[in-house]
């Protein structure tokens, strides 16, 4: 399989009111221009570091989205153009988008990312934070941030069931906060498993290795 059969194929696997963040991570600028023609706007990356590399050589209008761990320090160097933070695991960390994106006049979306997994490794703020946080922006704490939705990660693991308790906590989270202020976007499933994510109340996926191939960490 090529990039544009699978492209192709999960394009065609996603119902039309999903949109999916193709996640070009550790692969070269070819790839994601590749994918780019074929009709695809938005691309997600995880590293900042990555992100400043291939912002410069791609099509202005791709629609960025932070989708790994970031952190403070690091804000400053993508509010200029990022779309989308996806990421947001902590108040510090909001507090900073909000600055640094009003220095640009400019409002960044993000989604606050929680903490479903059972796995001590993942990132997310804790559902009782995460209301806080949201509560907090309501009251107009981060002006220049929209918060969108949230996003999340399930167990890595083949227990069908246990990842679809996992998604079903962020959906109901994400229908208590939606009646506090209208939310849009609920993150959640990656090439294993977004069917599931979607069966669960998904609206956008992020896929990675079946648009992209394998990643090679080893380069
Ligand atoms: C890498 C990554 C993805 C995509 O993973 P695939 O399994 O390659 O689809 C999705 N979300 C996050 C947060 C990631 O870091």
């Amino acid at each position: 399989m090529d990039i544009k059969e699978n492209y192709t194929a999960i394009k065609n696997q996603l119902p039309a009111d999903v949109q999916l963040v193709a996640v070009s991570k550790t692969h070269p600028v070819e790839a994601v221009q590749e994918v780019y023609d074929l009709g695809q706007k938005v691309f997600g990356e995880n590293k900042v570091q990555e992100l400043m590399e291939k912002h410069p050589l791609l099509p202005q209008d791709i629609q960025w989205h932070l989708i790994g761990h970031l952190q403070t320090n690091k804000v400053k160097y993508i509010a200029p153009f990022i779309d989308t933070i996806q990421s947001v695991d902590s108040e510090k960390l909001l507090a900073e988008i909000s600055k640094e994106a009003g220095k640009c006049s400019r409002t960044v979306k993000v989604l606050l990312q929680v903490k479903i997994a059972a796995e001590e490794s993942k990132f997310g703020l804790e559902i009782q934070d995460a209301k806080t946080l949201f509560q907090q922006y309501i009251d107009g704490e981060f002006p220049n941030v929209e918060i969108k939705g949230l996003m999340g990660m399930a167990t890595f693991t083949d227990d069908e069931d246990q990842i679809k308790r996992e998604f079903l906590i962020l959906k109901q989270l994400f229908d208590e906060l939606n009646q506090l202020k209208s939310l849009e976007t609920l993150s959640m499933g990656m090439s294993d498993d977004f069917p599931t994510a979607i069966e669960c109340g998904a609206n956008s996926v992020r896929v990675g290795s079946a648009i992209f191939g394998r990643r090679d960490y080893s380069k």
